[in-house]
């Protein structure tokens, strides 16, 4: 958001106002034993939780200014999965898509819960059921969303900081883009952006090919499905996941393929690990491609978790564990707010434990050159590989 339009110097106080309000509500939320939480609860919403609490006549000034802001903060605040089971699929926000955070596969009139959705031992997302209930676009999102081995309680997040907890500088960017999108066109800003793909310096069937791309205009298996010239949405490659426009031109295993034989092929990342004895030999070595699609921080956490597990499920006993600078930080850090990584760090501390890992250091991508050859034969393949030399012991 360009400075002109308000980003730094709260030039809307009026905005700034509801921000800062709607980070009192996130204090209300996040600590319920508070006293002004009790007050609150015992006077305005005794029956219900806070963020279904609604307006009465002749409520307090203090009550309608908490409404204001908490209208703010139901506008970034989603569920973070846990176990699911507080979650209902289709009326709860928990999809990490703004802007409604819900699935947009319209509801068949189900209260059913996020938690049916998942398996429990080992906690993952059943692909079946999730294939059958909903639309592509959610699909892919829903997949994405890391799961934690340990099944905690669901939380609420705020979308908008990395950390998960509301900022009321980010609430006030947040209030701020919405107010500008309804008052000023966003034709100008969409316009600017069509233009400089025509602008692009590329053969014109190129560039009408990436402007039928973007408005999701292509005949991928998906398209034709749904003009019944298909009989189903499969991929006709890899014959297990629908054929959008994205898994056709760059999730499909043959996609990969090609983008792999590219300079692009950075763009695409697998957790892959390796373990190693004192003297640097690799004893074991694991490359899984994933499912969905994530973040790179949220990519190194997987990797090292699936790591700490190759060694407990091989009974290594790891004592120094080597890992991404990004992945170290929040591990050494007594920070627990990760938003959606936090789950899977704190799976990573039990493993952490279990295997007798008493150091954790850093490593540069390019040290760690099997990892990097693991990830490249990920990248070209939708199978796990697994590399294991009992030969020696650590
Ligand atoms: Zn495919």
């Amino acid at each position: 958001m360009p400075k002109s339009h308000g980003e730094l110097g709260f030039k809307d106080l009026s905005l700034f106002n509801q921000a800062f309000l709607a980070k009192q509500g996130w204090r209300v939320l996040s600590d319920p034993s508070s006293i002004v939480f009790r007050l609150l609860k015992a006077k305005y919403f005794n029956n219900v939780d806070f963020l279904r609490a609604s307006l009465s006549s002749g409520c307090s000034h203090i009550w309608r200014s908490f409404m204001w802001g908490r209208s703010l903060l139901l506008k970034g605040l989603r569920w973070k999965v846990g176990d699911g089971s507080s979650i209902r699929i289709f009326k709860d926000q928990w999809i990490p898509r703004p802007s409604t955070f819900k699935p947009i596969t319209p509801n068949p009139g189900s209260d059913s819960l996020v938690s049916a959705l998942i398996d429990v031992d080992p906690p993952e997302w059943k692909l079946d059921l999730i294939n059958q209930t909903f639309l592509p676009a959610d699909k892919e999102i829903i997949i994405s969303i890391p799961l934690s081995f340990s099944g905690g309680p669901d939380s609420l997040t705020w979308h908008f900081e990395k950390s998960g907890v509301f900022s009321v500088k980010s609430g006030y960017k947040l209030a701020l883009s919405e107010k500008l999108s309804a008052s000023v066109s966003n034709s100008s800003n969409i316009r600017k952006w069509w233009s400089s793909v025509w602008n692009l310096n590329l053969p014109p069937k190129v560039r009408i090919f990436v402007w039928r791309a973007c408005l999701n205009a292509i005949p991928s298996g998906f398209n034709l499905w749904k003009r019944k010239i298909m009989d189903r949405p499969l991929c006709l490659w890899c014959k297990t996941m629908v054929n959008t426009a994205s898994h056709s031109l760059f999730w499909c295993s043959q996609a990969r393929k090609v983008w792999g034989c590219t300079r692009f092929d950075s763009f695409f990342d697998f957790p892959s690990v390796s373990i190693r004895n004192d003297k640097g030999k690799v004893l074991a070595a694991l490359s899984r491609p994933l499912t969905g699609l994530f973040s790179f921080d949220i990519g190194g956490f997987l990797a090292f978790r699936e790591g700490l597990l190759l060694a407990k499920l091989h009974n290594f006993n790891v004592h120094i564990a080597e890992v991404a600078p990004s992945t170290a930080s929040p591990l050494v850090s007594l920070d627990s707010a990760l938003g959606g990584a936090s789950f899977i760090v704190s799976d990573i501390r039990t493993l952490l434990a279990e295997v007798g890992v008493c150091k954790c250091q850093s490593i540069t991508p390019s040290g760690n050159t099997l990892a990097l050859k693991l990830a490249a034969m990920a990248f070209s393949s939708v199978r796990e590989s697994l590399w294991l030399d009992f030969s020696s012991s650590l």
